[in-house]
């Protein structure tokens, strides 16, 4: 036997080398292409489905389609159009709506899912003198997050069947309990919108929840908000909740918000290229929020010309919240609390002054030219009506103050889609969007308050609610 020398050695080290690399290369090829051929079957495993109804209401536009059809392929829109001039591929299912109307699933910018609020009886709130939402607030903070949890995945399921297919939450629920809710919906564990989570809403001491407990109040409020007094504990909400992945940051401006604190939590969030939602209802909050450059001002309910003017110069949205529009109070009160002929008229007189407000508000923001999208600010029990009922009604609400109705549509699709960021993703039936719709029977635009009645429910190409087929 030939004992192979030191050059020999090296030689036969050299081609087995040189064989295990060909063999790496050839392992390699053979699992780029096994993948491919995976992802091939996948690709041509995800079902497609042809929605057909009589008619699509396209927001942007204001056009209808007629007939109308919608090709779906796993969970996004492949196609969309008039059903003649759509191509087709042969052995799709096929989805008759009939005479139904397609529109975009609904978006609610501004609600808040783990919240649900019971107004106390009127003694309660007069002799504890802490009004109507504080008692339900504590209670929403002191008692068990799961069982929070639970009821957050109850009342998202239910903003889902009534045609609510994007939520925007912000704030009230507790450290995370609505990022947590959004990434439990995402992997399909609960059913719910797509949510867009603030995490902890950022306020100034003093703003929420007064008369605490000295000793308790700090740890009390930590577990819903996070303070920012000062600019740098403004950056370091902002951090603190991205530490929770958040998707938007949500402050409330009082007048004590001072523009350097809400720069400081806007340039940081924009950083991270975070969004900044400012509750402000006031004219000094208003102010603060254009000056320090948010993105959108929710309420703006004393706005004026001038800040509207400003406003649309900027580009800042307007996110108007018509909840208690028309007697709200009164339709969630009255079923349960008994009350005096005089706190009752006392009630309806309020309620009109507030309607002729509100009234007024809607006009100057359309001749203002500012745009705007519309959120329920649902956080209340609302007996009779699920939360889904409840937070569209509110969208009606914005019609009957004199918003036109395909403008109120555009409010709550392609709006506030792009108030969100998220005109590439939802808001319009365009190919390339997620397979979000909804349908209803009528005519939305003769009757608003069709959107009340949606018939038809489809989130991420599954199907939630059907009342029109069979199937
Ligand atoms: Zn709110």
């Amino acid at each position: 036997m030939k004992v192979p020398t030191r050059h020999g050695y090296a030689f036969i080290l050299q081609e087995i080398l040189g064989r295990l690399r060909k063999g790496a290369i050839f392992f390699v090829a053979w699992f780029v292409a096994l993948a491919w051929t995976a992802n091939l079957r996948a690709q041509s495993a995800a079902p497609v489905t042809l929605v057909k109804a009589s008619r699509l209401l396209d927001p942007r536009s204001g056009n209808v389609l007629s007939p109308a059809a919608v090709l779906i392929e796993g969970n996004k829109i492949k196609q969309a159009g008039s059903l003649p001039q759509m191509n087709v591929p042969s052995g799709v299912k096929i989805l008759d709506l009939g005479n139904a109307t397609l529109l975009p699933g609904l978006i609610d910018s501004h609600t808040h899912l783990l919240l649900d609020v019971v107004v106390p009886p009127k003694a309660e709130s007069q002799r504890h003198l802490n009004g109507v939402f504080a008692p339900g607030l504590l209670l929403a903070i002191v008692e068990s997050p799961v069982k929070r949890a639970f009821m957050g995945a109850q009342l998202a399921g239910q903003d889902l069947q009534s045609g609510i297919t994007t939520v925007r939450n912000l704030g009230h629920s507790g450290i995370d309990g609505d990022t947590e809710l959004r990434d439990a919906i995402n992997a399909n564990r609960v059913s719910g919108p797509r949510i867009l989570a603030s995490g902890r809403k950022l306020i100034t001491q003093g703003e929420y929840l007064q008369n605490l407990n000295p000793a308790l109040a700090t740890t009390i409020l930590q577990q819903e908000f996070l303070l920012i007094d000062g600019v740098d504990r403004a950056r370091q909400a902002v951090r603190q909740n991205e530490f929770q992945n958040v998707d938007v940051i949500k402050v409330s401006a009082d007048e004590n918000l001072t523009v350097p604190e809400l720069q400081a939590v806007v340039d940081e969030a924009h950083r991270q290229h975070l969004r900044v939602a400012v509750h402000a209802a006031d004219t000094t909050s208003i102010q603060t929020a254009i000056d320090a450059g948010a993105d959108s001002i929710e309420h703006g309910n004393q706005v004026t010309d001038e800040q509207l003017k400003q406003m649309r110069d900027k580009n800042v949205f307007l996110d108007l919240t018509p909840t208690f529009y028309d007697g709200f109070f009164l339709k969630i009160t009255e079923p349960s609390i008994v009350m005096s002929p005089d706190a009752h008229a006392a009630e309806v007189a309020s309620a009109a002054r507030g309607k002729q407000r509100y009234d007024a508000l809607v006009e100057r923001v359309l001749k203002s030219g500012v745009k705007f999208a519309a959120g329920s600010d649902m956080c209340w029990f609302y007996p009779g009506k699920t939360r889904g009922e409840a937070s569209v009604a509110t969208f009606v609400n914005l019609h009957q103050a004199g918003v036109p109705a395909l403008d109120t549509i555009r409010a709550v699709t392609t709006n506030a889609a792009e108030m969100l960021g998220w005109s590439d993703r939802i808001g319009t039936i365009e190919s390339g969007k997620f397979a979000d719709l909804v349908a209803v029977a009528g005519d939305p635009i003769a009757d608003i308050t069709e959107l009340e009645r949606v018939k038809f429910v489809m989130k991420d190409g599954q199907i939630v609610r059907n009342q029109l087929t069979s199937h």
